[in-house]
């Protein structure tokens, strides 16, 4: 068996190695006999579809999510489930009325109102909570409560305002006495916050908390894993630090957000030119 599958795939990597991909049938000998066969480009149609990667190994279609050849925003696209309506939408205002009018999980019908997200539509930085707790349910707005003045003086501390950035949490909708999200709900409403990103196209993220970093980055980390670096989403550079609540009951680990703020700063600089 072993065998079998070195052969095969020798024979894909010589394939690959001939002609750039591997063409199992009916391979046309040239470049000009390549060119005719393909359907003549209709380019007065805009178009939202995420852009085939190429064949893997196998000749089977690469996740689009892992084609570094894709822009961060598009791999982002990618990850929204197949059959989403959110794939057709191309503005902010139909996402949240979407959010607004579809139960996605019971948390969605016993909220007071939607969380969506706030700020500049264009920011170059988004902030990305874990849910809304109850002052946030009950004014439809992320950070709004203690934690959220203290984010607010975070985000001063490294020179922005808060209208200057767009803030969003991974779910929609308040879970009751401030839980945890849990798993099928971070699943149902994460995609949401994927075509945030893919619409705002944020040059940078900063996740507050552990539950935020590993909500958005799929992972099972400790906070101190993931925070002092730069972590990356599908070719977006992510900072995650602790969240501004965990700070309102231990104010010993501010200095270190305080390190990891000024690091995210610094790379915003570098990526904005500023
Ligand atoms: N905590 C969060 O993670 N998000 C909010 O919007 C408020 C508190």
């Amino acid at each position: 068996m072993l065998d079998v599958l070195q052969v095969l795939r020798s024979v894909f990597e010589h394939e690959i190695a001939v002609n750039g991909r591997y063409l199992p049938l009916g391979r046309p000998e040239t470049v000009a006999q390549m060119a005719s066969a393909l359907p003549e480009l209709d380019r007065t149609k805009e178009t939202t579809v995420t852009p085939m990667a190429p064949p893997n190994l196998f000749g089977e279609p690469e996740d689009p999510a892992n084609d570094p050849s894709l822009s961060p925003y598009q791999r982002i696209e990618a990850l929204i489930p197949e059959g989403s309506p959110l794939h057709s939408m191309t503005t902010l205002d139909e996402v949240e009325e979407y959010v607004r009018n579809t139960v996605l999980i019971p948390l969605d019908e016993t909220r007071l109102n939607p969380v969506f997200g706030v700020g500049d539509p264009n920011a170059d930085l988004m902030v990305i909570g874990e849910a809304p707790g109850a002052d946030e349910d009950r004014q439809g707005e992320p950070f709004v409560g203690r934690a959220g003045q203290l984010l607010n003086k975070i985000l001063a501390a490294i020179n922005f305002k808060r209208e200057e950035v767009y803030i969003a949490n991974i779910l929609k909708s308040r879970p009751p006495n401030n839980r945890e999200p849990l798993p099928d709900e971070v699943e149902a409403h994460r995609p949401i916050l994927f075509k945030q990103i893919a619409l705002i196209k944020p040059k940078i993220l900063l996740c507050v908390g552990k539950t935020a970093g590993n909500s958005l980055l799929n992972r099972n980390s400790s906070l101190a894993s993931m925070r002092n670096k730069v972590l990356d989403f599908y070719g977006l550079p992510v900072v995650v630090t602790y969240h501004p609540a965990a700070l309102l009951r231990n104010p010993q680990w501010k200095r270190d957000t305080w390190k990891d703020v000024q690091l995210l700063r610094t790379h915003y600089d570098q990526l904005t030119g500023k």
